[in-house]
């Protein structure tokens, strides 16, 4: 790498914490800030996702990993998460650089104004040279508020600061294209399109607690985000610049292509869905060809109990994705402007600026291939 780029490095608990012991492994630590270190000499801003917080708690709470519930790993990353930092924190400073923590909760990826508020953190720690260290706030989130896995966490982190790479460094060498112990199985060492492995890795499972399937929905967010993700086996020697060199094999996810906009892969790309919209044949081509917003009257039937300001999904009559955008209503007014009975409150609701239930300006038709998380399971609400 010559031109300066923006890096993301996630590390997964198996590789920070020894197994029966659930202490720091201090062995890797060093050959991975020593990597780090030669990075970061040769202008890149790197920022580290690490996971470890919960396993290196566990001795402080006195229960195994396989016996220890919520409430207890959540104690756990409140003793474990100093201890990891303080680790980082001794290694990094003999290889002559500073490290910060940033612990984050699903809303702070979420919601824009507080993602935009932690960007702009990272973005000074970087003016300042400090490298960040990023985890969820396990000890604060509970289950249905949770990102839960750091490979999406890393993602989104990397989606966040426009990263050019996103390294997720495993234990395995990377994606096979059938379950690894089977006979044959090949290393897939390109993927284009990752929509084409996600049932071979439902199937695979691996060490760590996103397994191979998350790692590969959270390369396609960093894809779309037009950033480009290797998964390799994080060893002690060359962690990370043993796979940039092409010494060690990996798997690749190029990224498909540069966004137009920041707020476009926020909007697109996210975590949670809040709900969708189900639209008539002249909705999708009024968003489509027209490049207008969405109107009530084009909503056939709605999904999830979303809010004002939450991103809503819109689907076509077949069940096709077409777009996705900032609801200006919540599910419960739609339902009163689409069925426009009550010409009163639509009136008052339409003094609130419009009518418009999806501006064109907070809406982004989808060209690509975008992978949907966790889909709320409340019932389809038809309108007529
Ligand atoms: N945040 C968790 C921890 O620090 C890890 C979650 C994960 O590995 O995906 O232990």
């Amino acid at each position: 790498m010559t031109t300066p780029k923006r890096i993301v490095i996630k590390i997964g608990s198996s590789l920070l914490a020894d197994e029966d012991r659930l202490v720091p492994r201090y062995a890797f630590m060093h050959g991975l800030m020593s990597d780090i270190a030669a990075l970061r000499d040769e202008g890149h801003d790197v920022v580290l996702t690490s996971s470890g917080a919960v396993a290196l708690g566990l001795n402080a709470i006195g229960k195994p990993p396989k016996r220890a519930n919520v409430l207890d790993k959540q104690a756990a990353a409140a003793c474990g998460q100093p201890l990891l930092l303080n680790a980082y924190k001794q290694v990094a400073l003999e290889y002559g650089f500073d490290i910060a923590q940033v612990l984050v909760t699903l809303d702070d990826m979420e919601q824009r104004k507080r993602y935009l508020n932690t960007k702009n953190t990272i973005i000074r720690l970087f003016d300042r040279d400090v490298m960040p260290i990023v985890n969820e706030n396990d000890t604060v989130a509970t289950e249905e508020l949770k990102v839960g896995d750091n490979d999406r966490l890393a993602a989104k982190v990397a989606q966040m600061i426009q990263a050019d790479h996103f390294i997720i460094l495993t234990s395995v060498d990377g994606l096979y294209d059938r379950n690894p112990s089977e006979a044959g199985a090949q290393l897939v060492e390109q993927v284009d399109d990752v929509s084409t492995y996600l049932e071979v890795t439902n199937s695979v499972s691996e060490l760590g607690s996103g397994g191979m399937l998350t790692k590969m929905k959270a390369a396609n967010m960093a894809q779309n985000a037009g950033c480009t993700t290797i998964i390799g086996r994080g060893t002690i020697d060359r962690p990370v610049l043993g796979l940039l060199s092409n010494e060690r094999p990996h798997t690749t996810c190029v990224a498909q292509r540069s966004p137009k906009s920041a707020f476009e892969v926020w909007l697109t790309d996210r975590l949670q869905v809040a709900g969708s919209l189900i639209i008539s044949p002249e909705g999708v081509s009024t968003i489509d060809k027209s490049g207008k917003g969405l109107e009530a009257h084009h909503i056939s039937s709605l999904h999830g109990d979303f809010q004002k300001g939450d991103v809503v999904h819109l689907f076509d009559q077949d069940g096709k994705e077409v777009a996705r955008g900032l609801t200006n209503f919540s599910a419960d007014e739609i339902m009163v402007l689409a069925r426009d009975n009550d010409r009163k409150v639509v009136n008052l609701m339409g003094e609130r600026g419009g009518l418009e239930v999806v501006g064109s300006e907070n809406l982004v038709l989808l060209e690509d291939h975008h992978l949907v998380w966790d889909v709320p399971d409340d019932e389809v609400k038809d309108i007529a």
